[in-house]
């Protein structure tokens, strides 16, 4: 298959590598290959350029105050976040608090932290917008409670949680840690993190490199590592540091931010190109994200058609877009996040998401609605 004929309409799953981040990876490679922790010239100058990595994340996302934690990804990110904090201050208390929307990277530790050591988790619900209540998290804070985990924006939904307000609200508790996964947001919403006290993101979201990314942490706070060994990464992460990767991750960061508002607008309209057809069409779809959610992402279900069997047409047709997210698709065809919105089985059973990126144009989603057209009208199902 050519590539470029392929219509990519998956990028909350994943991105293409940017050409520049690609080769900037190549390029550090070649130059910073020793080994950081070396203290050979070739090691100090291999420390120096991951160093020099670690402040442009923090000078890019203006929180210069904080630390980054270089590791391979937001799964990863999210598990360091979570049980670090968990097993570091469970002196404190044994209560944690999250959304029943977050990632299974969030869900799936607490569900350990639940069963293994005895925490308690509260899930908390969200409304038909994807968002949590405020007051149901205000009301949910006990004496023993810890930590709160909410994501930036939900990758299914799209739905954005107001994270600075929650960062404000939970200022209040200086014995609670709050962690955001921010993998959806990072490089694409304007969202202010200087309230929260631990972020997570991936390289691949922002057309970077998979095996990329950071948890990024107030200095006050310590973790409790998963991974021990050689001390790197101050002791949080141990393991010989992909300087040739942090650069990368570094720049293709830099380049998101820089070309952040440009593209908001960009996506926008493509967002507002597929909405139109989608919310014209009642009889066939019915509209799931969030009128005020990321622009980067639109889900929707279909009425009349199983969404596999739409998706596999689009797919024959070069046009890639998911049913569920990746993390679940291939496991069972239902969407738990548009469930635990809608409470509705058929409408969760046959989600579309549509995610967009700055490589994206109107043509292709002209393409795509040219399609969802043919298929809804030929395709036999049900
Ligand atoms: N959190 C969210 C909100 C995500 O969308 C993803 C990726 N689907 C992750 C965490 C995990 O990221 P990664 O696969 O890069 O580890």
């Amino acid at each position: 298959m050519e590539e470029n004929k392929i219509i990519y309409l998956d990028n909350a799953s994943t991105t293409k590598v940017n050409d520049k981040v690609l080769q900037a990876y190549i390029d550090a490679k070649k130059n910073f290959f020793a080994n950081p922790s070396s203290i050979h010239v070739e090691g100090v100058r291999a420390q120096r350029a991951l160093d020099e990595a670690r402040n442009s994340i923090l000078f890019s996302l203006k929180l210069k105050d904080k630390e980054v934690i270089f590791l391979s990804g937001a799964t990863e990110g999210n598990a360091l976040a979570l049980k670090g904090v968990a097993n570091r201050y469970k002196n404190r208390g044994n209560h944690i608090i999250t959304s029943n929307v977050e990632h299974p990277s969030v869900l799936k530790n607490l569900e350990q932290l639940e069963k293994n050591d005895g925490f308690k988790v509260t899930y908390l619900p969200v409304n038909e917008e994807g968002k949590i209540n405020l007051d149901d998290l205000q009301n949910a804070i006990t004496k023993d409670t810890i930590l709160v985990s909410l994501m930036a924006v939900n990758n299914e939904s799209g739905a954005i949680n107001d994270i600075r307000k929650i960062g404000l609200i939970l200022k209040e508790y200086p014995k609670i840690i709050f962690h955001v996964d921010a993998t959806q947001a990072i490089g694409k919403e304007n969202i202010d993190y200087q309230n929260a006290d631990l972020i997570t993101f991936s390289g691949h979201k922002i057309h970077g490199l998979n095996g990329t990314g950071a948890l990024i942490k107030n200095k006050n706070i310590e973790l409790y590592p998963l991974i021990d060994g050689g001390g790197q990464e101050n002791n949080y992460r141990s393991g010989t540091n992909d300087v040739a990767g942090a650069i990368s991750l570094a720049l293709a960061l830099k380049i998101a931010l820089d070309e952040q508002k440009e593209t908001q607008n960009h996506v926008a309209l493509l967002y507002k190109e597929l909405y139109q057809y989608i919310d014209s069409n009642k009889e066939e779809y019915i509209i799931n994200s969030p009128k005020d959610g990321s622009k980067f992402i639109f889900n929707f279900s279909l009425l009349k058609k199983k969404a596999s069997v739409v998706v596999e047409a689009l797919s024959n047709n070069k046009i890639m877009v998911s049913s569920t997210s990746a993390c679940h698709s291939k496991k069972e065809n239902k969407s738990e996040i548009i469930y635990r919105m809608f409470n509705d089985e058929s409408r969760a059973r046959n989600t579309i998401r549509v995610s967009f990126s700055n490589k994206n144009n109107l043509e292709e989603i002209n393409e795509l609605i040219s399609e969802l057209e043919r298929i809804t009208k030929e395709v036999k199902n049900r």
